[in-house]
């Protein structure tokens, strides 16, 4: 069985002083836990990052990733310079992203390839609306957001992690129930079943809303391979909650 990742998205949050706090709390939480932790930190921390979690068996991740090599792209972040800083995930399609910054489905495909091509585990998000979902659209929606992904990365696409993140439950304090997180984690995965034979390797973490007191139900479905924390990966003893529910 493979092990349980737990990723930490900090979003647009911490300082040099917090994140200290914050990372020398983690790696003595982390100790001797059997599961897969990752910290995805703001850009201009991840050195810091890297520095204290180092030798701990937290990873770092970054919040996204050019989808182009380099060049005259003011403030984007290629995936070399990321591999530079010891970068092992990268979050893709992240549904901020997706609206604040018009990403499309094609878009966060080409990132995520870009990511695996430097050796970068891209962490690809996909999720649906309030509307969507009461719309009846939940399936169709995670389906094309991901197809993009599959079509552009053939046969690498068992080396991507995928989020199942449904909008209306991120930073909202509403959480898929296990079994409605379950339904479109199983869909998703039968998604890439039929892309590759190596599904069973892929993690799909569930987010949105994950927390201390949920984590343990959510990540004892069958589909759930672990959890993209974001609020709950700020506060130490919260976040080491969820990476004991995980073990
Ligand atoms: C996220 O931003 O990826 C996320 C899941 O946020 P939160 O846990 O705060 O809902």
């Amino acid at each position: 069985m493979k092990k349980k990742l737990i990723a930490g998205n900090w979003k647009m949050n911490g300082s040099l002083t917090s994140n200290e706090a914050l990372l020398q709390a983690l790696v003595a939480g982390v100790a001797d836990k059997e599961c897969l932790v990752a910290v995805c930190v703001p850009a201009p921390y991840l050195a810091q990052a890297q520095g204290l979690a180092s030798g701990s068996g937290i990873d770092v991740g970054s919040q996204d990733v050019s989808q182009h090599e380099s060049g005259a792209y003011t403030g984007e972040l290629s995936a070399t310079m990321l591999k530079d800083f010891g970068v092992r995930y990268a979050i893709v399609g992240h549904s901020e992203r997706r609206q604040y910054h018009a990403e499309s489905d094609a878009l966060v495909a080409l990132k995520a390839q870009r990511a695996l091509a430097s050796g970068i585990t891209p962490i690809v998000c996909v999720g649906e609306t309030l509307a969507e979902r009461e719309a009846g659209q939940t399936e169709d929606v995670v389906k094309r957001q991901l197809a993009a992904v599959i079509h552009a990365n053939g046969h690498c696409i068992s080396e991507i992690v995928v989020a199942y993140e449904p909008v209306w439950a991120i930073g909202t304090g509403k959480t898929a129930s296990p079994e409605e997180a379950q339904q479109v984690h199983a869909v998703l995965r039968g998604q890439l079943k039929a892309a590759t034979q190596h599904a069973d390797r892929v993690h799909i973490l569930y987010g949105g809303s994950m927390n201390a007191a949920n984590a343990k139900q959510l990540l004892s479905q069958d589909d759930i391979d672990g959890g993209l924390v974001g609020g709950a990966s700020l506060k130490a003893p919260e976040f080491l909650s969820i990476i004991a529910a995980a073990c």
